[in-house]
């Protein structure tokens, strides 16, 4: 058994061996020659997506740079390249990617196999930055797919499923800054009346919440300077008011984790994230859920959260609502509409958390909630097939590349292919 554990420390993984190869020749070798196998990336899910009962394959030894093509403005990586590891030298080169999550940690083929998101009405979740990947399937053979392949858009919110991601090619930009403002005690009156123009008025909002009272705790307002939305220096937003110091989301947690706020303008590999790479990003001590919400049904389903607040807000550490742009990623809970991210830092009292998602998800059903994948939840193969319009093409496509289930384990088996 080794002995790793996620992030949270949540989870131990039950692996009876872990494996770094430092070449594709030793990676292919390791797949085809294993009985059952998972990649592993920066062990920031809550759950046991990545565990395996035999490999865990890591791809920190695996380093293939991080090479720009300027002519089609893409960037290939390897899959265990971190986000800030790539935001850094793309920024340092003058480019940028469209988004990032909340922390910049995470590993690239990690985050995009579970649709890791950052926020923004006009932004699709990590996994749609992806024009190409590289995929070491079961018998240890090397397939690349590219946008606008058949089945690209089955493989890249992957989940571990279909191969290890041995490289990936992602959509960059011109390098954009943004400026960062944190306004506190937006009231709910004037959210729920208005959110459909509160949402646009950054290029990427968060708002943080623990669903209880009259007011939402903060708004983090991320806007780029080439596009800003909503004017510096306003008095008021939404009747909070701007914060005069750093802030971190968690109350009484110092800002000094966090990424520049005080709406000084600076590199977007410095702002879109929440927390800085050089520090442990939220609280540590925590777990995590969310479900992804069509935002036709923004405003009934956050009025539904905040009726929950007895049941949820005791467990709470802090609450966030994101917005994401539609894709059409076959597993990407944000498939075919756009809609909001309603997230949840819990305490870490397991099976207290275990205990409230049951009922969670049955207040959230009537508005086809879909749970992030990375993070805790209960529903199953059972609840969530029907969500995903190509659910079933997703398990088509498992079985052609992994006809003897390599890849699976029980996450999986519980989840998607319902066993
Ligand atoms: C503090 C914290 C903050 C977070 N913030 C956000 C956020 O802002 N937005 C959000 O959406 N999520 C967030 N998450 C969740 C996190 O982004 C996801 O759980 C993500 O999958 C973690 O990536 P990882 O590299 O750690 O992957 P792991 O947890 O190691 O693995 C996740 C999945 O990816 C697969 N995988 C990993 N590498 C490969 C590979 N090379 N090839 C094929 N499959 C691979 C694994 O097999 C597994 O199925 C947060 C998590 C933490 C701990």
């Amino acid at each position: 058994m080794v002995t790793e554990r996620n992030w949270a420390g949540n989870y131990g993984y039950r692996a009876p061996r872990i494996a770094h190869p430092a070449s594709m020749a030793e990676l292919q070798d390791l797949v085809a020659g294993a009985g059952k196998v998972s990649a592993l990336g920066s062990r920031h899910s809550f759950n046991d997506i990545a565990d395996t009962p035999g490999t865990l394959v890591v791809l920190d030894m695996l380093d293939v740079g991080i090479s720009v093509d300027t002519q089609n403005m893409t960037v290939t990586v390897s899959g265990g390249t971190r986000y800030g590891t790539l935001a850094a030298e793309l920024q340092r080169r003058g480019f940028a990617l469209h988004n990032l999550a909340s922390l910049p940690h995470i590993s690239v083929a990690g985050a995009v196999a579970t649709a890791t998101h950052g926020s923004g009405d006009g932004n699709g979740n990590l996994a749609t930055a992806v024009v190409a990947l590289e995929l070491v399937t079961a018998d240890g053979t090397v397939v690349t797919a590219r946008r606008g392949d058949a089945d690209f858009a089955g493989m890249v919110v992957g989940l571990g499923a279909l191969g290890i991601v041995s490289r990936l090619t992602l959509d960059i930009e011109p390098s954009f800054d943004v400026a960062q403002t944190v306004f506190e005690g937006l009231g709910w009156e004037q959210i729920l009346e208005s959110f459909d123009a509160l949402t646009p008025s950054a290029y990427s909002l968060s708002l943080f919440t623990d669903w209880s009272g009259p007011t939402a705790g903060q708004a983090w307002l991320k806007n780029r300077t080439d596009q800003a939305v909503l004017p510096g220096g306003l008095p008021e937003f939404f009747s909070g008011a701007p914060a005069t110091e750093a802030r971190h989301p968690l109350p009484g947690v110092s800002g000094s984790n966090c990424t520049q706020q005080l709406g000084v303008p600076g590199p977007w590999s410095d702002r879109l994230a929440h927390f800085r790479m050089e520090f442990t990003p939220s609280k540590g001590e925590e777990l995590q859920s969310e479900y992804l919400i069509p935002r036709e049904h923004a405003v009934e389903a956050l009025r539904t959260m905040r009726s929950l607040s007895g049941m949820v807000t005791p467990l709470l550490l802090i609450g966030e609502i994101r917005t994401i742009a539609a894709d059409q990623l076959w597993l990407s809970p944000n498939y075919g509409r756009d809609g909001i991210g309603l997230h949840f830092t819990w305490r870490q009292d397991e099976p207290a958390v275990k205990a409230i998602l049951p009922l969670l998800e049955a207040e959230l059903a009537p508005f086809s909630a879909r749970p992030h994948w990375g993070k805790l939840f209960h529903g199953t193969e059972a609840s969530l097939a029907p969500l995903y319009p190509r659910f079933s093409d997703f398990t088509a496509l498992a079985g052609r590349l992994d006809p003897a289930g390599k890849f699976r384990n029980a996450f999986l088996d519980r989840t998607v292919f319902g066993r």
